[in-house]
């Protein structure tokens, strides 16, 4: 046995993993499924030459997190950034665009462009301090109050009834639903506004880049460097209980808090156990990815240098579809998530083909196959998009749950994303990485500071794991240590 174990191979698993590797431990890594990767793999969901993200394809939070830039993760892999981060659709063919240039953006945005400019400026002047807050866990003393407050201060707004104070016409408060709407939950509310406001703010400065190979790219990274510090990574082994791994010194588990109960056995204290037990998941995606004969024929041409599209119409179509989600209801007309990942990464599709990546929101446990709505809504907005769909895959919540058993009736967040949601994860606690079993922490994104490939709560959970019980600083990570 060695040092460490990790269970799960997630964004996060790894980044705990490549954490202990590089303080000179021994690391085993147990992935249940068949390969390393958790909710970044890539793979030929269809025809062979196609290649698909099963889970994340966008990674602005990769780009910003502590961990990854700490990493080196932008000179491991190629990351193709879009100039058009993303963009919105209204009918008419009217469009809201979020550059890399706030100041472009805001010029593009109509009457509305300066209310939007005063909203975003101090954060993109303040993105470390933004970044450093969002990414961190929100019961730590800032490192940034000025920039904490500022953000504090504008999810107030955006998450209230407030949100439409500042704009006259619907393009900016469309632009920004649609970054909003990555949290599943109703609008205006505060956790998804807070979310919205730090994807919105990293759209126009490093913006939302893409991978070339897909995400699979930034788990072979973190795989390979893994290997490279003598850890192990074993596939196709489920952990179900502690007493499988007991001669370990420090366990770290990427699961949710009721796998963590079920692993435990009666090792935990009545009240802590109480808390597992009270943890709340959240809604669901079902997932459609195509295969096109050609781009997307968008009414609003200029969406073909996007990256991500928000397909959802205005702000109030938006909350109307997270509405119905939030209500157990399946939206007629849903918020839909686009990524063009063969727009900017020509080796995911043969010469003249396209890979399409989307996904919409759907109560928590959904079988439904929501294709046909997804269909009707890019259709929408890009007339003639029928005529290019060669295929489409379908995954529905409840097979993105057994798909990967961290997303829980297919709550891809693993857990809720509210106030309380973000505080408690999953219990509240400075630490909330440890347990009450001596050298055994929890690693996924049930803890803080949540889900996106950010690697952030494996750092955390690693960095308590090696002053504990090790009494090692955190290590290097960079290239030039290895
Ligand atoms: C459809 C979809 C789209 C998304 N889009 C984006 C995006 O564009 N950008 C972004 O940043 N994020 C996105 N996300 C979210 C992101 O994928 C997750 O937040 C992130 O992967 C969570 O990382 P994690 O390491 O905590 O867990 P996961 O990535 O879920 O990994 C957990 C791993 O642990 C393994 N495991 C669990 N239990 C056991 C066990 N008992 N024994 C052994 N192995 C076990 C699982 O098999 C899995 O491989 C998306 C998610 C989904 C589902």
């Amino acid at each position: 046995m060695p040092d460490v174990a990790v269970v799960g191979s997630g964004p996060n698993g790894l980044a705990a993993a490549v954490m202990m590797a590089r303080s000179g431990l021994g690391v085993k890594v147990y992935e249940a499924a068949e390969s390393a990767g958790g909710g970044a793999r890539t793979s030929e969901l269809m025809e062979t030459g196609h290649f698909h993200d099963v889970c994340s394809a966008v990674h602005p939070m990769a780009l910003a997190s502590p961990f990854f830039r700490a990493f080196g993760l932008s000179s491991r892999i190629e990351l193709k950034t879009p100039e058009l981060s993303y963009g919105a659709t209204l009918d008419g063919g009217r469009v809201a665009l979020a550059y890399r240039s706030l100041e472009r953006t805001a010029t593009e945005l109509g009457r509305d462009g300066g209310a939007y400019r005063r909203l975003m400026g101090p954060l993109v002047r303040m993105v470390e301090g933004v970044t450093d807050t969002a990414l961190n866990h929100l019961l730590r003393v800032p490192r940034h109050p000025l920039a904490a407050a500022v953000l504090a201060l504008r999810t107030l707004e955006q998450g209230s009834p407030l949100w439409g104070r500042r704009f006259q016409e619907d393009l900016a408060p469309a632009l920004l639903s649609g970054a909003t709407a990555h949290a599943v939950g109703r609008h205006p509310s505060l956790a998804p506004a807070g979310a919205g406001l730090l994807l919105a703010t990293l759209a126009h400065v490093e913006g939302w880049p893409i991978p070339v190979g897909g995400s699979a790219a930034i788990v072979k990274a973190m795989t390979d460097d893994i290997q490279a510090h003598g850890g192990i990574i074993e596939t196709g082994v489920r952990i179900d209980s502690l007493d499988q791994l007991s001669s370990a010194k420090a366990v770290l588990l990427n699961v949710t808090p009721p796998a963590f109960l079920g692993m435990a056995g009666n090792r935990l204290p009545p009240g802590y156990r109480r808390s597992l037990e009270a943890f709340r998941f959240g809604n669901a995606a079902c997932k459609v990815d195509f295969i096109l004969s050609g781009p997307v024929p968008w009414a609003a041409t200029e969406l073909s240098d996007a990256g991500t599209v928000h397909v959802g119409g205005t702000r109030e179509e938006i909350a109307s579809s997270e509405a119905a989600v939030a209500d157990g209801r399946h939206p007629e007309r849903p918020y839909v998530l686009v990524a063009q990942p063969s727009r900017f990464d020509s080796g995911r599709a043969p010469a003249g083909r396209h890979i399409l990546w989307s996904y919409c929101h759907v109560p928590a446990g959904s079988t439904v196959d929501m294709t046909a709505r997804v269909v009707a809504q890019i259709e929408r907005f890009a007339p003639g998009f029928r005529d290019v769909v060669l295929q489409s895959k379908v995954t529905t919540a409840a097979d993105l749950a057994s798909y990967d058993a961290n997303y829980v009736g297919g709550d891809f967040s693993s857990g809720i994303i509210d106030v309380f949601g973000i505080i408690k994860r999953p219990i509240i606690s400075p630490v909330p990485w440890r347990t009450p079993i001596p050298g055994v922490y929890l690693c996924s994104s049930s803890t803080p500071p949540g889900p996106g490939v950010t690697g952030m709560p494996g750092f955390h959970a690693a960095k308590y794991a090696l002053k504990d019980i090790f009494g090692l600083p955190v290590p290097s990570l960079g290239r030039q240590a290895s």
